[in-house]
This record gives structure tokens, C-alpha cells and sequence, in this order.
């Protein structure tokens, strides 16, 4: 999953990176409203974290430039007070949700935890196919009970997949939401993640759908 990380304070940005990153995302950072607008606009992203108060072009414009071009992305807004007005801003210019300044890394996790899943149709945070479950929060994959051990490329071209059962997903696609912008992207090694995928995975369970992509079938 992809990121978009709008955050004018280098301290907190470099935190919110490195916890980000952590968790697994691929992250997009940008410190102002100008190049967010830009890159929220042109980019693919699971989620954006972004903070209202910017140089540039304010959070709230932001948000609303977004929304009024159709940019359905989640977006979690930070707030730097416990203001209420601010919040009901926030959600009224299409946030999905808030977070007040300070909070704890955890909790940001969990509510981007959140958004993607709601976003993709997901209300477990345990997804399941068949046998096959990843559980959100703890990032565990199980076959039948049994733990699966995937790199960290494996889990998140699976991770996409199990957000979007029976979706066809193309390579294109996946290459977007796996690698940050400033990765060398080659979607020549989606396919060598999945073939991995396949190796630890039950018989058949990524279709490939030809001349479209992959698609997680149930079996
Ligand atoms: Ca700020």
C-alpha cells in the first residue's frame, strides 16, 4: 500500500516516515500544499496522512481541490489543536478522519489501518480468501492456521490482493501501490513476486487473467 505523507514539520515528518515505512507502506513524502495538491492528483494512493496547516496552499484547499476534481483517496487530516471547528472543517471538506496533535504512532497506524480496509470494502481487519487470512495489525499470514513466512515484497503484492478478492488487478497497478515514487520501478518484478507467491501459496489461488493482470480467486 502507497502513502502520500503531507507534513510541514521535518521532525515529525521524519518520525511519521520512519513509522510508516515500518508498518510496510511505500511513502511519498512532500512538506508543502503545492506539490501535495500536485502529487495527490497525479498519483496513485491507498491513503493520505495530511496536516492542515502548510505553506503554500493550506491543507483544507488541498483537500477540497481533491475532492471537487473527484480524488476519492482516504484522507486522515491532522490537526495541530483541540479545536472542534477545525475538525468539522475537515470532515466537511471530504476527510475521513482526524487526528489531533500529538498522537501516538500506534493510533495513526491503526486509523490508516482503517481507512484502506473501509476503502476497499474490507470491515475485518483480518481479510480472508478461502483459507487463506492476513491479518491487518499484526501482518501475520496463515493457510489453514498453518503461518506462511513472505518477504516483505511478497506480503505487500498479496496484501493489495487480499483488500480486492476476485478483482483483477494489473501489473501497472500493483507497481503503483507497492513501490514509492522515487523507487526504480520495473513491473517486471511483480511478476517475479507473484511466481514467488504461487510457490508458498495453495494450488491456483492468484489467476493470472491474461493480457490483464492477477486476480485472488477463493478455492
Ligand atoms: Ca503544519
Amino acid at each position: 500500500m502507497r502513502l502520500l505523507l503531507v507534513e510541514d514539520d521535518p521532525t515529525l515528518r521524519a518520525q511519521l516516515r520512519v513509522g510508516l515505512v515500518e508498518a510496510g507502506y511505500a511513502v511519498d513524502e512532500v512538506d508543502n500544499g503545492r506539490d501535495a495538491h500536485f502529487l495527490g492528483d497525479t498519483e496513485a494512493y491507498d491513503a493520505v496522512v495530511l496536516d492542515l496547516g502548510l505553506p503554500l496552499v493550506d491543507g483544507l484547499t488541498v483537500l477540497k481541490r481533491w475532492r471537487d476534481a473527484g480524488r476519492a483517496m482516504p484522507v486522515l487530516v491532522l490537526t495541530a489543536r483541540d479545536s472542534w471547528s477545525e475538525k468539522v472543517a475537515g470532515i466537511d471538506a471530504g476527510a475521513d478522519d482526524y487526528l489531533t496533535k500529538p498522537f501516538h504512532m500506534e493510533e495513526l497506524l491503526a486509523r490508516v489501518r482503517g481507512l484502506i480496509r473501509r476503502a476497499a470494502g474490507q470491515a475485518s481487519p483480518v481479510l480472508r480468501c478461502g483459507d487463506l487470512a492476513l491479518d491487518t495489525r499484526s501482518g501475520r499470514v496463515t493457510w489453514g492456521g498453518q503461518a506462511l513466512t513472505l518477504t516483505s515484497h511478497e506480503f505487500k503484492v498479496l496484501d493489495y490482493l487480499m483488500h480486492r478478492p476476485g478483482a483483477v488487478v494489473s501489473r501497472t497497478e500493483l507497481t503503483e501501490h507497492i513501490y514509492a515514487q522515487d523507487f526504480d520501478r520495473d513491473s517486471n518484478t511483480i511478476e517475479v513476486f507473484v511466481g514467488r507467491l504461487r510457490k508458498k501459496l495453495p494450488h491456483a489461488l492468484i489467476e493470472t487473467v491474461r493480457g490483464q493482470g492477477y486476480r485472488l480467486a477463493p478455492k
